[in-house]
């Protein structure tokens, strides 16, 4: 009988390695995406067609590769990032395997084309199925650009497996802020059939995180910071007010790769044990450094899993720095903070540390005087008052000391203590509130924008607003990648007071809208709500939902032009400043202005 085993032929080879590599279009732009972090770009650009499944490209402005380079990129194994054993301890680069366009390059359809800073001409190098179809010199800017297109174009099976364009894509974009959130010294940009929707300029890492998650973290960050000989730690964990019900803003990056590791964000929740309601996530982004050598990262195909050498000294710094970080932030002024004793003890852990240095760290002082009680209260009631009041002793201290003193423990957030108020319209367009040492100004519109989107933010993550029947359901009759655009947001728009069910072929049902909406503008709501979803093209923020209500707060408020009953403004004026952020419109435009009489005492000499 003849021998009967054969090698696989490469490129079934690759196929079969690739299935560990890369599972779905967003494994495909993270390696891409990585390698030209690694390259060295300053600048880097990801455009997808059909979440993927038809193309993902990635031009960057990285210091490309050699004609030789370009060829053996695609070869499996082939890696300039280590070239011994030893290497594997030292990684500094996202990549290391040399997998990636290996695997990429048997599953779909690669073009690249490459140039170095000291080549006059670049390389273009088509490639399918593992085999190179072309291979030819081309005029090129330094850097590097990638194409693959048709992903699983010949493993029918895995093509079968994807999910639907809209998971896939939330998948992708996962994978590109997990990248972007740890090199904000870096561009990004992320289009997506024709549309931009991420443009992350170049910033800090506190902008970068307000960038990716939205304005209402903006002032709501707290810096975390601790060196050690062993490890660092860096970044922000937000303010506890922020938490939110579901769980999304939270990060981990180990020298700068993102991780998940249920057992750190454990750390960091015992830190938040108090300051936030039991079923509750804090948001964080937090960074660890440390030497490669204390680190495994070779144990995940994907790396997100990683393994330390001492769990517990990280988790006792994790959950130490950022009590320490969130101490500093709410009770500083009561508290003398020079000494961290949990940071303290783990300053000398170069070395191993024993169970009880790790147990004096979790219960030293600063913990518990932190976590006790009345103090946790102390710092929620406190933030809660802040912004009206502020505004309030600005410009009437009199009335402030007898009137809102004395109902601080009671006062929540949209019970203001009964000031009656004498307001007047001016220009059908402002709201003037004259008080004993100037004035406010409010502008109506502005004003009420900022009322709204704060509103649907909490009924995002709380309690719907209510909803009103509509006797006809109104049809809403859409182009076919607007449908599924607003599928997505069916949920987000329910919390809002919007009920859209599918009607037939690209076609949703309006049966329920906002109680407060005037009868009839629905369906326009909605149309304008997808153009400005599809056109707020080089603005900043990425999440749907934050676009959503923002667009919904601009288009339900009050317009320039209305006049306002005594009610109404009364209404207004008290609801703005039990806002978190009074101040302005969620797109930062001012919503009053306060005039000091004295000002208006120099103006006419006096
Ligand atoms: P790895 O990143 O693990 O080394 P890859 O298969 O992702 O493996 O890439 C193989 C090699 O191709 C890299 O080591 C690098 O030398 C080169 N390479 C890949 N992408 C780029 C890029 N965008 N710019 C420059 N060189 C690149
Ligand atoms: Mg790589």
């Amino acid at each position: 009988m003849a021998d009967i085993i054969q090698l696989l032929p490469d490129n079934i080879a690759n196929q079969i390695a690739a299935g560990e590599v890369i599972q779905r279009p967003a494994s495909a732009v993270k390696e891409l995406l990585e390698n030209a972090v690694d390259a060295g770009a300053t600048e880097i650009r990801l455009y997808v067609q059909d979440a993927g499944k038809a193309l993902i490209q990635v031009t960057d402005n990285g210091q490309g590769m050699s004609e030789t380079d370009a060829r053996m990129a695609f070869e499996r194994h082939a890696t300039s990032k280590i070239s011994r054993i030893d290497d594997l301890f030292h990684i500094r680069t996202m990549g290391f395997r040399g997998e990636a366009l290996a695997s990429i390059a048997a599953v779909s359809q690669v073009e690249i084309k490459t140039k170095r800073a000291e080549d006059t001409s670049g390389t273009f190098i088509e490639i399918d199925n593992s085999i190179v179809r072309k291979q030819e010199p081309i005029a090129a800017n330094t850097g590097t650009r990638i194409s693959m297109k048709n992903l699983f174009f010949n493993v029918p099976a895995r093509r079968n497996f994807l999910k639907s364009n809209a998971a896939e894509l939330r998948h992708i974009v996962d994978e590109f802020i997990r990248v972007a959130m740890a090199f904000p010294n870096i561009f990004f940009s992320l289009e997506s059939n024709g549309q931009q929707m991420l443009y992350l300029e170049k910033s800090s890492l506190k902008q970068r995180i307000v960038q990716i998650l939205g304005n209402s973290y903006a002032a709501k960050l707290i810096p975390v910071q601790e060196q050690t000989d062993y490890l660092n730690i860096r970044g922000f964990a937000g303010k506890p007010e922020t938490a939110k019900k579901t769980r999304g803003d939270q990060y981990f990056f180990v020298n700068n790769r993102f991780i998940r590791s249920a057992y750190l964000n454990h750390a960091v929740m015992r830190a938040f044990e108090d300051l936030i309601p039991k079923d509750s996530f804090p948001m964080y982004c937090l960074f660890i450094d440390l030497d490669p050598t204390q680190l495994d990262i070779n144990v995940h195909p994907t790396k997100q899993e990683i393994k330390f050498e001492d769990e517990k000294i990280v988790y006792a710094f994790v959950q130490s720095a950022v009590k320490h970080a969130l101490a500093q932030f709410s009770i500083a002024p009561t508290l003398d903070f020079e000494l961290d004793p949990g940071i303290q003890s783990l300053e000398a852990v170069s070395k191993p540390v024993s169970r009880e240095a790790e147990q004096a760290a979790a219960s030293s002082g600063l913990y518990e005087s932190f976590t006790r009680k009345n103090q946790a209260h102390f710092i929620e009631s406190r933030s809660n008052l802040t912004n009206w009041r502020e505004v309030y002793e600005r410009t009437n201290p009199e009335v402030l000391t007898d009137q809102v003193k004395g109902s601080e423990t009671e006062t929540r957030e949209g019970e203001l203590p009964n000031i009656p108020l004498k307001l007047v319209q001016i220009f059908n367009n402002y709201i003037l509130w004259p008080k004993t040492d100037g004035y406010l100004l409010i502008h109506q519109q502005n004003a009420h924008e900022r009322i709204l989107y704060e509103k649907f933010l909490a009924a995002l993550d709380g309690k719907s607003l209510p909803s009103q029947q509509n006797l006809f359901p109104v049809l809403l009759e859409l182009a076919p990648a607007d449908y599924v655009l607003l599928e997505e947001l069916i949920p987000d728009l329910k919390k809002v007071g919007y009920e859209l069910e599918p009607f037939g072929p690209n076609c949703f049902a309006i049966k329920g809208s906002p109680s407060d909406l005037p009868a009839g503008v629905e369906k326009k709501l909605m149309e304008e709500l997808l153009e400005d979803l599809k056109h707020s093209g080089l603005e900043l923020r990425i999440s749907v939902r934050e676009k959503m209500i923002r667009s919904l707060a601009m288009q339900q408020a009050v317009k320039t032009g209305k006049v306002l009953s005594n009610e109404e403004m009364q209404e207004i004026t008290e609801t703005l400043f039990t806002c978190e952020i009074p101040n302005s419109t969620p797109l930062g435009k001012p919503t009053y202005t306060v005039v000091k009489k004295s000002e208006l005492d120099k103006l006419f000499g006096r």
